[in-house]
Parts: structure tokens; sequence; C-alpha cells
């Protein structure tokens, strides 16, 4: 498992390079829109007492996930949010007979999701979340439905940042998101004094743009949308130095909700539905289509 991840973070980054520079950047933003209708399953019946039973019977879903994010979880001018995790969180509601627009979205920043799963205020969170243990003490995963990678983004033309290595050495300031996986990682490269964290990561895209800060890290995914976001302004440095699978949180123990989520993902992996909504999202910058992790027991 861990070097099938390995293999896919690299890959994934190869394609980066060539998708970005196809791109350009800049312009209308249509990084998540325009994916293809799921069928919604009206028939669908569940074991009476299951978190699908009582969804299904209230018609309605509630669903954490980004607002702010390029190609997974970005506000559209609708007021929905776009990208690939929200297709992920409509192909669960849609399986279970609720149709996109029952849906009712709720933004969760990184360090409220654990919070919002365990006081009932959402049914699922879809955000970028890495699948990890200490978060497996107050919550359960479904999935991974992705495997990302941290890595850092930086100006275009630094060209003394290279990696983590260069962030303590070049004395760089450097943003990422409080609750979030890359926040506690590249405590390992910078001294505290020089870590920003604000509570999303489109607050560390401004604070690079206005030279506050020298760096951004997270998931290479989230920063190849604000990459292209930037017109220009800003590039990846394309090399990943962690393994960040992306689970599909839910309430803690809720194995029949958990298996039932892996079926679903099992079934769009193989009928086409997966890679679909990659295309419709972040495939429009990353043209390399990933296929779906193996799931991980649900406990
Ligand atoms: N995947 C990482 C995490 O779950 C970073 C992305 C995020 O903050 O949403 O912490």
């Amino acid at each position: 498992m861990r070097g099938k991840r390995s293999r896919l973070v690299t890959v994934l980054t190869a394609s980066l390079a060539l998708a970005l520079s196809a791109c350009g950047g800049g312009g209308e933003n249509q990084l998540g829109g325009g994916a293809p209708e799921i069928p919604v399953d009206q028939g669908v019946q569940f074991e009476p007492g299951t978190t699908m039973a009582n969804l299904k019977q209230a018609g309605t879903i509630r669903v954490g996930t980004k607002i702010d994010q390029p190609l997974f979880g970005l506000n559209g001018l609708d007021g929905k949010p776009q990208g690939f995790d929200v297709e992920m969180a409509k192909l669960v509601a849609a399986k279970m007979g609720i149709a996109p627009d029952k849906i009712e979205w709720v933004e969760a920043p990184s360090k409220t999701r654990e919070e919002i799963i365990e006081q009932g205020r959402v049914d699922m969170v879809v955000a970028t979340y890495t699948i990890n243990d200490s978060r497996k003490q107050r919550i359960s995963f479904a999935g991974p439905y992705y495997q990302a990678g941290q890595d850092i983004m930086v100006k275009t033309d630094n060209a003394q940042i290279t990696g983590p290595e260069t962030l303590r050495p070049t004395g760089a300031k450097v943003c990422s998101v409080t609750g979030s996986t890359p926040a506690e990682k590249i405590k390992e490269y910078v001294d505290e004094q020089n870590l920003v964290l604000f509570d999303v990561y489109s607050k560390c895209a401004d604070a690079l743009r206005t030279g506050q800060v020298q760096a951004v890290t997270t998931d290479n995914v989230i920063l190849m949308g604000l990459v292209e976001e930037s017109g220009g302004q800003f590039k990846l440095l394309e090399k990943p130095f962690t393994e960040e699978p992306y689970g599909i949180g839910i309430k803690k123990g809720d194995v029949k909700f958990c298996e039932f989520i892996n079926q679903t993902l099992a079934q769009a992996g193989q009928d086409g539905t997966y890679a679909k909504a990659w295309q419709a999202t972040a495939g429009k910058v990353s043209k390399q289509t990933p296929s779906l992790p193996q799931a991980d027991p649900c406990s």
C-alpha cells in the first residue's frame, strides 16, 4: 500500500508540469464545474436504523467541504461549491436517493472538521481530509478516494526555495492552515516564529502575493489549484514529501456507513464515474486521471 501510494504521488507530480504549462493560468474560473450528472438512486432500500436509511428518509444530507480551494471545493457564482470533493459527496448522496440540490453544504475549514462530525453538525466531511491515526481517535474515515502529497508553492521568480530543506537557511516565512497535517509536518523544516497559520488556504495565497510570506505549504493538489488561479504569479515546487490519503470523515464507529461509502466509491471506480468526476474538476489542470486507491478496512 505504501509503495503504491508513493508511486501515485510521483506519477501525479510528473503530470503537473505539463498540465500547468499547457493551461497557462488565470482567466475565467471553470475549475470545478461541468461534471456529468450522477443518476439519483430513487428506489434504493437500506436496513432500518442505519445512517443511510435515516438520510434517505430525511431526503437531505449535510456535507462539510472547503469553499476556497479551486479544483476540490470552491464556491461557484451560484454559491454552491464545485470540485472533486464535491463530486465525491454528490456521488455518495445520489446512491442514497438524495439529489445534488438536496445537499446542504457546510464550510469545513481544516481545524473544525473533527468537531463538526463529533457534534453531529454534518453527516460527512469531504474536504481534502487526510486519513491519520490521531484523527481516527475522534472520527472514522471511509476511503481513501485520492492520494495527495505535501508540497510547497512560491512566487514564480523565487529561485532560492527549491524544497523543504531550503526554507530554514533562506529564513523564509511559510504559511499553512491551523489543524492541517502540513502545518505540523513543516515544523521539521521551519522555526516556529517563521510559521504563519491561517484558517483557510486562500489567506495564505494572499499573504504570498503581498510578500508577507515567501512560501505556502499544503497538499500538492490544493496548491495546484491556487497556482492555476494565480495567473502565473505562483509556482509549485513539485517535490511532494509526504503521503496524504484523502478520506471521507464520518461519525466514529459507523462501520455500515463507511462500508456503504467504500462500495459506492468502488463502483464509481469501475464504471468510470470516478474518472469522469476527476476529468470535470481537478483533471482540468492535472490531466493524468488517478485510479481509485484500495479502500482501508472500516472501523
Ligand atoms: N490533507 C491535509 C489535511 O487534511 C491538508 C489539507 C487541508 O488542510 O484540508 O490536513
